[in-house]
């Protein structure tokens, strides 16, 4: 099965506005006329969403330039109403948002983020035709007592609950390992293929191969340069979220050349 690769670069709390017209500006002209092959996204915090829209809706790309599309790093699972601080899939939709990450641990560990919720939100991005970059992924004291598989099963069945097949074809899961976020430690190639073989088969045990075959799942956990390559080059890894390697320029162009390479 030949599924392209998508890179998305998590920006987390990091650049507003104006930063974020100097990344683009640096990044646009580094890929102008390059065409990777690959999907490449882009999530910055909801208030440089605007200026992410406005720069890539009046660029003068080369036709053989990448798109570049637009993620939000959360949405809510509620529509409109009292729930201060939130934010809708129907407002994202406004500033041209195609994905929405969801499940990331961040979200999890620190803002009590359960399966179940992360699931509403699942449904309720689909339901306004964004794609969700759904993350998974274990803690080192979960994979050091065996429980990796357990765990990786549980947070699967639970945020595609009632989730169709059709609706799981625009969804991408994000493998990552918790002790690999933001560390410098990053999975070896054979644990991450390890763990998207059988990510892969539970999606097999939900909706069968064909569906398998099809997902995209992302390797997430400090992915840079350097091992982008490796890691792209394990048949079941389809693409990367990076988080701290994607606030430079130069360095999320070369994890994209280098992964796509593959
Ligand atoms: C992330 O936050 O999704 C992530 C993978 O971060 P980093 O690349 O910095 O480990």
């Amino acid at each position: 099965m030949n599924r392209k690769l998508i890179f998305a670069a998590n920006w987390k709390m990091n650049k507003g506005p104006s930063e974020t017209e100097d990344f683009l500006k640096s990044f646009l002209s580094k890929i102008q006329g390059q065409n990777f092959g690959s999907d490449i996204v882009i999530a910055p915090p909801f208030v440089s969403l605007s200026k992410l829209a406005d720069v890539l809706h009046t660029r003068t790309a080369g036709a053989n330039s990448p798109t570049i599309e637009i993620a939000a790093q959360n949405c809510s699972e509620h529509d409109s109403g009292a729930f201060t601080g939130e934010i809708s899939v129907m407002m994202l939709r406004e500033f041209f948002v195609h994905y929405v990450i969801l499940g990331h641990s961040e979200r999890r560990s620190l803002y009590g983020e359960v399966d179940a919720v992360i699931n509403q939100k699942i449904l309720k991005a689909r339901d306004a035709n964004l794609k969700p970059i759904f993350c998974i992924g274990e803690t080192l004291a979960e994979r050091e007592a065996g429980k990796l598989e357990a765990v990786l099963r549980t947070q699967i069945s639970g945020g595609l609950h009632q989730v169709s097949e059709k609706d799981l074809s625009e969804i991408i899961i994000a493998y990552e390992p918790v002790w690999a976020i933001g560390t410098g430690v990053t999975a070896t190639s054979e644990q991450a293929q390890d763990a998207h073989a059988f990510v892969r088969s539970v999606i097999a045990d939900l909706y069968g191969a064909d569906a398998a075959a099809k997902i995209r799942i992302q390797y997430g956990g400090s992915v840079k340069p350097g091992n982008a390559a490796e890691l792209m080059a394990c048949p079941d890894i389809d693409g990367a979220l990076i988080g701290g390697a994607a606030l430079d320029a130069q360095s999320f162009l070369e994890i994209i050349k280098n992964g796509s390479a593959q």
